[in-house]
């Protein structure tokens, strides 16, 4: 493509309407690049990028990435993929054909126009994981049957495409392991814990403890995140990750409730319901290589997160209420 400025990009962001997609786009446009916004609104909201809706290098297009996609553009973030259990458990085939053959059309994408292509993969490949705190080397241990396999299966298979397309085509990869992210702008009603608990709290609602409350979660702030996502695209070509992205501060539920209560200031009391089939005990990121390849680390804490996220949904749930 002809360019007007060397550094100003064509980069196109697939689920770029959902939470995390449009923290980066912001991000993206801050940089002075263009973003093509590709996203078929199934979990992700317009609400999300209205503020973009007037920006001159911003561009929304309505398309589902299980469809080849024909575009121009320089670089391709797939985030593309229902990410919350709720979401992805209701409509499990949909949810391994988004991210297969979602991510067999953006490489195939990627391959024609011979530009580099980032993964938003998920440490939903550890699985349950016996070695912890995990790092890359860890192989994971995943159920390929349950309900949650849809999702931990369908992003483990797309992880070995983009390194066989890496490895048979020479496409220039890089694959980002989330760890559970929160932040302004996640669904109300989405399921996950943060949002559940914050709203519950807001709503002086029970707050809905799944199992004994004992299993941990490590929680990194959205901004934390698009800074190291947009970190790896930046590596040259020898590094492809896979790359850990999470805070290593490792809570339990009850302790991430605790907190959701005392910075609410709410009354809501807890409520003991079943624990989900196959949901891990343990989850923590190892990132050594981020730190080294990436001269990242987080530097929001859980307490920072949490404020500005609970200011989101107040002004969320007051909208909702007129
Ligand atoms: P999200 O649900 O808010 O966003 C996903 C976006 O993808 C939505 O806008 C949705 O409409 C879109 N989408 C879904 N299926 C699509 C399809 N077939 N075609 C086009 N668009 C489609 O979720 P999120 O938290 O922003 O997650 C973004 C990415 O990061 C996902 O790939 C997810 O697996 C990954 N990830 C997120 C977390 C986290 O904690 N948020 C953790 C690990 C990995
Ligand atoms: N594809 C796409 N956009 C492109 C090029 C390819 O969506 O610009 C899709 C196309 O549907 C194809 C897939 O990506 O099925 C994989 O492409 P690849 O070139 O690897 O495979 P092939 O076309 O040989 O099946
Ligand atoms: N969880 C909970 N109460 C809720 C929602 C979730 O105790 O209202 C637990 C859930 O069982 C899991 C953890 O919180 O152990 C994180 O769940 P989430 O759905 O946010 O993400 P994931 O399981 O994919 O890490």
């Amino acid at each position: 493509m002809t360019r007007l400025y060397d550094s100003r990009k064509r980069i196109l962001v697939t689920g770029g309407a959902g939470f995390v997609g449009s923290h980066l786009i912001d991000r993206l446009l801050e940089q002075g690049h263009d973003v093509l916004c590709v996203d078929n609104l199934f979990t992700g909201s317009k609400r999300n990028i209205e503020h973009l809706h007037n920006h001159s290098r911003f561009e929304l297009m309505r398309h589902d990435v299980t469809f080849p996609l024909y575009v121009e553009v320089d670089e391709i973030y797939n985030l593309a993929c229902p990410a919350s259990p709720v979401h992805y458990q209701h409509d499990p085939v949909a949810t391994t054909k988004t991210s297969v053959h979602g991510a067999i059309n953006m490489l195939g994408l990627a391959k024609r126009l011979k530009c580099k292509i980032l993964q938003a993969s998920t440490s939903e490949v550890y699985g349950d994981p016996s070695v912890h705190p995990q790092p890359e080397e860890y192989w994971g241990n995943v159920n390929p049957i349950g309900p949650r396999s849809c999702y931990d299966e369908g992003k483990r298979c797309a992880e070995t495409l983009f390194f066989d397309y890496h490895r048979q085509h020479g496409l220039e990869i890089k694959v980002a392991r989330i760890f559970n992210t929160f932040g302004p702008r996640m669904h109300h009603a989405d399921g996950r814990v943060v949002s559940n608990f914050i709203v519950q709290a807001l709503e002086g609602d029970p707050i809905t403890i799944y199992g004994d409350g004992s299993q941990t979660r490590a929680f990194c702030y959205v901004d934390d995140l698009v800074e190291g996502l947009v970190r790896l695209m930046e590596t040259d070509s020898g590094v492809t990750g896979p790359i850990n992205l999470g805070n290593p501060g490792e809570f339990t539920m009850l302790q991430l409730a605790q907190e959701v209560i005392s910075l609410t200031g709410s009354k809501s009391e807890l409520i003991y319901t079943a624990l989900p089939e196959d949901d891990p005990r343990q989850r923590q990121p190892d990132i050594a290589k981020a730190r080294s390849l990436l001269a990242w680390e987080p530097t929001v804490s859980l307490r920072d997160g949490l404020r500005r996220t609970i200011e989101h949904f107040q002004s969320r749930l007051s909208e909702l209420q007129f």
